[in-house]
């Protein structure tokens, strides 16, 4: 049965990669023992830890001066890692969303947190260009793609202060400048791989400059030290990890992504703009191309929309729960017919009730 998959995350992955990784999970390679009974220290298994890592490399462009890992606790624990990692006094950040928002709570236990720029007061609808990072902050934090309102960074500041961006929801979408930015973090679970696990690309000249001693697990250049496998790490994630980063090499690489990305939310938005009975509440200059927001005009629908949607197959379309609405999120992996498919019954609802 077809399924047209919107969710927000865990996410639609390409079809291949789901298949290869369930056929590795009944027999690794032939080798008669599933993906999830080889040991982590086994030559297998370092094959793919490094296969993963120059792939990252290779489509990120990153230089010799990063180091990729490849560790748990999701976005979430990477909110307290930086800080513990990089903050002295105090670090400048960017307020464009509740992610966002939680990273700052986090940083605030290890100090003086500077919000140069929040869209808290307009709902976060927008992001401010104007916004002047201090020279003395340790760092400068911002989050590329706002998964729940549906914002989207278009542009990123130049400055010399090292900036740390959560891409969570849009690594390997779109083609940027990679060393610009001081560390990358991103949980699997939206645009790579299943969850519990988190990339983490770090220049590593940024380390090392703080005194106070860090618990091993959450210190940065231990697992460089002992790349990614400190302790157990997650197998199965990587491995599908793996799989999506050669689908995308595959494709001709992010750039060849960032083009389909970009029909398809401007098909999306283009219709959402088009139709009388919805509206987008997003600046147009700072809509996702990942996750497209949208409410309807007149919220008696909502019931006759969602009973429509549901029977057709759609499945992940409804707004994050603080927001209401709904949500369309459409990552690498998501095929265009699937928003096509979207698109015509958005059509076929206002022919019947508008
Ligand atoms: C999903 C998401 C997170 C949280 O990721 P977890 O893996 O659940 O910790 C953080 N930041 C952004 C931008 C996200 O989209």
């Amino acid at each position: 049965m077809k399924i047209y998959n919107f969710n927000a995350g865990p996410s639609v992955l390409p079809e291949t990669v789901i298949k290869k990784s369930a056929q590795a999970v009944i027999d690794y390679h032939q080798h008669g023992l599933s993906l999830l009974e080889i040991s982590h220290r086994s030559k297998d298994f370092l094959e793919i830890l490094e296969k993963t890592t120059n792939l990252v490399k290779r489509l990120m462009n990153l230089n010799d001066g990063y180091a990729v890992l490849f560790l748990q606790g999701g976005a979430t624990l990477q909110f307290t890692m930086v800080p513990y990692n990089l903050m002295k006094k105090e670090a400048a950040y960017l307020d464009t969303g509740i992610w966002a928002n939680k990273a700052i709570q986090e940083a605030r236990k290890f100090g003086k947190v500077r919000i140069i720029f929040s869209g808290i007061e307009k709902n976060y609808s927008y992001i401010s260009k104007n916004y002047h990072i201090p020279d003395h902050v340790d760092y400068f934090h911002c989050t590329s793609n706002n998964t729940i309102v549906g914002t989207q960074m278009k542009n990123f500041p130049i400055s010399s202060i090292p900036m740390i961006c959560d891409m969570s929801s849009d690594i390997f979408s779109r083609k940027l400048d990679f060393c610009q930015f001081g560390l990358i973090y991103a949980s699997a679970q939206k645009n790579i791989s299943s969850a519990g696990m988190t990339i983490v690309i770090v220049r590593k000249e940024i380390l090392g400059k703080i005194k106070k001693e860090i618990p091993s697990y959450l210190d940065y250049k231990i697992h460089i030290k002992n790349k990614s496998i400190l302790n157990t790490p997650n197998i199965f994630s990587i491995y599908t990890s793996m799989l999506t980063l050669e689908w995308i090499e595959k494709k001709g690489g992010i750039s060849i992504l960032e083009k389909e990305n970009q029909q398809k939310a401007k098909l999306l938005y283009e219709e959402i703009d088009r139709n009388n009975l919805f509206e987008n509440k997003i600046h147009k200059e700072d809509r996702s191309n990942m996750n497209v927001t949208f409410f309807l005009k007149k919220k008696h629908l909502e019931s006759k929309f969602n009973e429509t949607w549901e029977k057709e197959n759609i499945v992940g379309l409804d707004g994050h729960r603080s927001l209401g609405g709904y949500r369309a999120s459409i990552y690498n992996a998501l095929p265009l017919e699937s928003v096509q498919f979207l698109i015509s019954i958005m059509k076929e609802f206002e022919k019947k009730f508008s």
